[in-house]
């Protein structure tokens, strides 16, 4: 049978490339009658948070992205962490150091470093080999001794030749072998790299198809000659082409928001950009724009994606969410939609407390509170006149707020206002001022509830939406 995994790191934010690979791979599960796994690779353990596992499982739950095995509902082959199945790389990777096929290197970075300078200078490949890494014997038993650090690495051919990896979507593709390092599997803290730890889980649970993001693509040598290393059948390629801005550069925070949680906050249905993501490089049989999840996996043909880069535009997705939202919803199922997304009474009881000690009537509410239910805030450059600020030091502040709170990963208000007050001191602008054109950004007026809480309940996604619209 057949069986397709997602395989976020949880390291950030859910990002819509994520949902968008993990629409295809249960499309194709869905399509065969097979299964639809999610596995999380945290091997990274210094960026791997909990909180970010929980934002990715719920925002793809969210948009009806539902697996049959996985980290909270189980299944045979867990764990479903990859932290919680350490133990087994360690072995697989051993296991290759006693055929030969991988070695323990006590290289240190400087000498890593020197040794790529040289290369660079000598106008090679940089690629480092077993060789290239070699240390006199005496060395490794001094450092040995001296318990040194080291790290596994796998053997790769040294000299010329390629390697052919077929990809479902591509055909054969060559890879030269000379761009391809002796690849770290074991971190000298003991954790596998990305590469041995994919492989070793694809292997073990069972996975036929491995469909994922074209940046992987330069990896594949390396994985195919894992699998031959441990005489495994490799599951069938398929590299997804990258999701990309309107100026066809990779998407990125910086020009597109990324984050799924900022789609839900702008109103977003997710039938709607589920939809959307379903025609990034594919397209029905009839080319209809607007078709449900059910439909594309009636039609599914894995054939039929297309390797251009497919462009995620907000404005095009605005357009197909406005048809979902006229078209699909009685007046009363709208209401619903609306109650739950702007008037849960999570948020709400939120955004209340701040606003009653401000008001007179029950009517002074809706415009204090409409900063909370907006997307965009229609402001201009003259919202942001100050009586003792240049504009120059506006930009200024701005830009350095969105730097800094872009990294910010602890979102709460005191966290947040300590944070923006250092920057505020490092730049030598009076906290008071510095808040003046964040509120204009958050809020649209410095007449309103404080900006740090505004930012709080907004959320990282919003806020950080708004002021990056603020600096352009
Ligand atoms: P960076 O800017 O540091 O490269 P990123 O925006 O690429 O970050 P990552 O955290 O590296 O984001 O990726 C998160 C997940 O989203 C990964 O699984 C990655 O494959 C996927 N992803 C990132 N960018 C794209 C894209 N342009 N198209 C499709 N998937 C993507
Ligand atoms: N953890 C990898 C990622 O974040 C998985 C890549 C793969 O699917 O092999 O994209």
């Amino acid at each position: 049978t057949v069986r397709t995994r997602v395989a976020p790191s949880p390291t950030g934010d859910p990002h819509v490339g994520t949902a968008y690979i993990a629409l295809f791979n249960l499309a194709f599960a869905r399509q065969h009658g097979g299964q639809f796994i999610l596995r999380i690779e945290d091997t990274d353990q210094t960026r791997s948070t909990d909180e970010s596992e929980q934002k990715i499982l719920d925002s793809l739950r969210w948009l009806g992205l539902e697996w049959d095995e996985g980290p909270d509902v189980g299944g045979p082959h867990g764990p479903y962490r990859q932290s919680e199945r350490k133990e087994s790389y360690a072995k697989y990777a051993m296991q290759l150091v006693d055929e030969g096929k991988a070695f323990l290197c006590y290289r240190t970075g400087e000498e890593l470093d020197e040794l790529r300078t040289a290369r660079r200078a000598a106008g090679g490949h940089t690629a480092l080999k077993q060789s290239d890494l070699a240390l006199p014997e005496e060395e490794v038993a001094k450092r040995k001794a001296a318990g040194a650090p080291y790290v596994v690495r796998m053997c790769v051919p040294e000299g010329e030749g390629v390697c052919v990896v077929e990809d479902m979507l591509r055909g054969p593709i060559e890879l030269e072998w000379g761009m391809v390092d002796a690849q770290i599997l074991l971190k000298s803290d003991g954790m596998p790299t990305y590469h041995l730890a994919n492989v070793v889980d694809d292997h073990l649970m069972e996975i036929t198809h491995v469909i994922r993001g074209e940046e992987w693509i330069n990896s594949a040598p390396k994985h195919q000659l894992l699998y031959q290393y441990f005489g495994w059948d490799m599951p069938k390629l398929c590299h997804m082409p990258l999701l990309r801005n309107p100026d066809k550069s990779k998407l990125s925070k910086r020009k597109n928001p990324t984050s799924i949680l900022y789609y839900q906050r702008m109103g977003f249905l997710p039938e709607a950009l589920l939809n959307y993501l379903a025609r990034m490089g594919w397209s029905m049989p009839d080319e209809s724009e607007k078709f449900t999840r059910q439909a594309m996996f009636d039609n599914f043909d894995i054939q039929r994606v297309s390797l251009g880069g497919p462009i995620f535009d907000q404005t095009k997705l605005s357009w197909l969410n406005g048809l979902w939202l006229r078209e699909d919803l009685t007046t009363e199922q709208f209401a619903a939609k609306y109650q739950e997304w702007a008037l849960n009474p999570e948020y709400l009881m939120q955004i209340v407390p701040l606003i009653q000690q401000r008001v007179e009537t029950l009517s002074d509410v809706a415009p204090l509170a409409s900063f909370f239910l907006a997307g965009m805030l229609d402001i201009s450059e003259a919202d942001f006149e100050h009586k003792s600020l240049e504009k120059d030091d506006i930009r200024r502040m701005l830009q350095y707020a969105v730097w800094l709170l872009d990294t910010e990963n602890q979102w709460d208000k005191d966290r947040l206002f300590s944070q923006l007050k250092q920057l505020a001191d490092a730049m030598g602008f009076k906290i008071r001022d510095f808040l003046f054109p964040l509120f204009i950004a958050i809020a649209g007026t410095n007449q309103t509830v404080s900006v740090m809480d505004s930012m709080a309940i907004l959320g990282p996604d919003m806020t950080r939406a708004r002021l990056r619209h603020a600096v352009n």
